[in-house]
């Protein structure tokens, strides 16, 4: 877990473009955009893959879809944009701590 990037940048070691945060989750630009909007929506508790969500996470994991369609309207793709979680590496994860991509903008298909 101390290895982990996201977790040094919930942490504040690691700079980050920050869009939101909150006691929960934090979001973030993603530092190789796919797409002309590209952020990232995590959630602070260090959950390695989508796979490994329990029960208990339900509202956390719930709030990212929340928060990634509250900033998706705010940084202007209303209510067209793709969502994408990866789970394992040959899924092409390359980030073991839970992350929502939130891609959107002109040019789509947004392909990653
Ligand atoms: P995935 O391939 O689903 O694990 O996605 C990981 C994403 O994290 C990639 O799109 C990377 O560009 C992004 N990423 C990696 N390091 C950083 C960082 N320090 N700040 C912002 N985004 C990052
Ligand atoms: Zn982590």
């Amino acid at each position: 877990m101390n290895d982990c990037i996201f977790c040094k940048i919930i942490a504040g070691e690691i700079p980050a473009k920050k869009l939101y945060e909150d006691d929960d989750v934090l979001a973030f630009w993603d530092i190789s955009p796919k797409a002309p909007v590209h952020f990232l929506v995590i959630p602070k508790k260090h959950i390695p893959r989508p796979v490994d969500v329990k029960e208990d996470d339900d509202p956390l994991t719930g709030k990212l879809f929340r928060i990634g369609a509250q900033l998706a309207g705010e940084k202007g793709v209303g209510d067209d944009y793709r969502v994408i979680f990866n789970n394992g590496e040959k899924s092409g994860q390359e980030v073991f701590h839970l992350h929502m991509h939130i891609l959107g903008g002109k040019g789509k298909p947004w392909a990653m």
